[in-house]
């Protein structure tokens, strides 16, 4: 039997320490009281899990696993779940603090959560990962369900392992239970839409700031960091709305064409060489870290967290950053970015597309009733262009920055959410 060590927890700089570097300030501004900040910052769950699995060799592995609970003032916990090897107890707590107030951000009924399984499925076979789902789903069944907590596909996870999830949990309730998880394939109760949500609420949030700004979209330039589910979509709708993407990266390294990249045929490559850019031929290739450098109006990190730190903000030379991943910048870059005149739409209120779609997703499995794209769609704008005007209005009124305006908004309408329920 071997034993895979969880990733060590990183330095100061840590995506948790940015978070709640950020709370604290919002905190301050709004003048929340000492029991107050307590209730909002610690978890009330935390739950961690040996998953023995038997891999296709014969051997069992053990892989450690984790659900962390953040909230659940304004409804069941949401959050997803993320299979990669540098997953740790820290990052999930960071995380699911995250899913709170992104949540409260976009005004959607749930409190937040993260999963996530150290592990690396890169190298895992399709069997050898389902059998780690239904471990993780059966070793979180107290924990799981469609009014306690809905899980959802994150990184190194999809539709494929939320069915897996859905299933394993149905057959342990006797019965079909599509509302315990979101992200599912559309044949299992998925909702249209899901899988472009991110990248579309994304693009909507660009939008929004770039008419702030006075940018007009057809003649606007973006470079994209991060070519998944929440990059590349976001590559192709900016697109679609007139923005030529000058650059776009993955793990491969960087693809920089200055006559704008053919989005459509990027992601035609990619899915055609195994999901990477590697030997992409329409652009020329630079390092993965000169994307932040080049000079265009819209810069959107989409592939990781602590992307952009003191070491590099100095260079960036983009009117606009639009964070597509969870906490691609940490706290100590905040103030030079603001002392730059960079606009930031940060991460809790530009990526809560996928988690808005989510929670359609979850009314209409519990409705019965499948929804059209259009329906989709057109919430999801509406959702998310309202969602920036509360942020924006709430930056002017406090003279602050988007990042902590969506920051008042979200603690401020939980606080007071737990404030009515009566537990204050
Ligand atoms: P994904 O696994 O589909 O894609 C990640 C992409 O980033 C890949 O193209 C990968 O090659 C690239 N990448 C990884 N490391 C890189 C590096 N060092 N430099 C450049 N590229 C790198 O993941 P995703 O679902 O698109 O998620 C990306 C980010 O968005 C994560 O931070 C995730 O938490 C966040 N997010 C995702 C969703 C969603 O609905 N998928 C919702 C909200 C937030």
């Amino acid at each position: 039997m071997s034993y895979i060590e969880p990733a060590p927890i990183k330095d100061k700089e840590n995506p948790l320490e940015s978070m709640m570097q950020r709370f604290d300030k919002a905190v301050e501004l709004l003048g929340i009281s000492e029991e107050m900040y307590h209730i909002l910052k610690v978890p009330r769950k935390q739950v961690i899990v040996g998953l023995p699995v038997t891999m296709d060799s014969g051997e069992i592995k053990t892989f450690e696993g984790y659900r962390v609970i953040h909230s659940t003032i304004l409804g069941p916990s949401k959050g997803g779940i993320r299979f990669d090897p540098g997953v740790n107890l820290d990052e999930v707590r960071a995380l699911a603090a995250w899913m709170t107030w992104k949540c409260a951000v976009v005004d959607i009924p749930y409190g937040g959560a993260k999963g996530g399984v150290a592990c690396n499925p890169r190298e895992m076979s399709a069997g050898e990962i389902e059998r780690l789902m239904r471990a993780y789903t059966t070793a979180m069944l107290d924990v799981f369900g469609p009014d306690q907590d809905i899980p959802a596909p994150d990184m190194g996870t999809g539709p494929r392992e939320m069915a897996w999830l859905m299933d394993e949990y149905s057959k342990s309730k006797g019965m079909t239970v599509p509302a315990v998880v979101t992200g599912k394939p559309l044949v299992l109760g998925g909702s249209l839409g899901r899988t472009e949500a991110t990248g579309r609420g994304v693009m909507v949030s660009a939008l929004a700031g770039m008419e702030k700004l006075r940018i007009n979209p057809y003649r606007a330039t973006a470079v994209v960091q991060g070519f998944g589910n929440v990059g590349s979509h976001a590559a192709l709708l900016l697109r679609e709305r007139g923005v030529a993407i000058h650059a776009i990266s993955d793990i491969s390294g960087a693809y920089y064409n200055d006559k704008g990249i053919d989005v459509a045929a990027a992601v035609a490559y990619r899915d055609n060489n195994k999901g990477s850019l590697e030997g992409f031929s329409g652009a020329e290739m630079i390092s993965g870290d000169d994307i932040f450098t080049i000079p265009v109006d819209v810069l959107v990190p989409a592939a990781k967290e602590d992307v952009i730190t003191r070491r590099n903000v100095e260079s960036i030379q983009a009117k606009m950053i639009v964070e597509g991943a969870n906490g691609p910048t940490s706290f100590k870059a905040d103030d030079i970015i603001n002392d730059k005149g960079i606009m930031v739409v940060p991460d809790i209120l530009a990526n809560a597309g996928g988690v808005t779609v989510s929670y359609f997703e979850w009314v209409q499995n519990r409705i019965g009733y499948k929804w059209t794209l259009e329906r989709v769609n057109r919430r999801t704008d509406r959702i998310m262009k309202d969602s920036f005007d509360k942020v924006y209005e709430t930056s002017l009124k406090y003279k602050v920055s988007l990042r902590i305006a969506a920051y008042i908004v979200a603690i401020d309408k939980v606080s007071s959410t737990y404030k009515y329920r009566g537990g204050f």
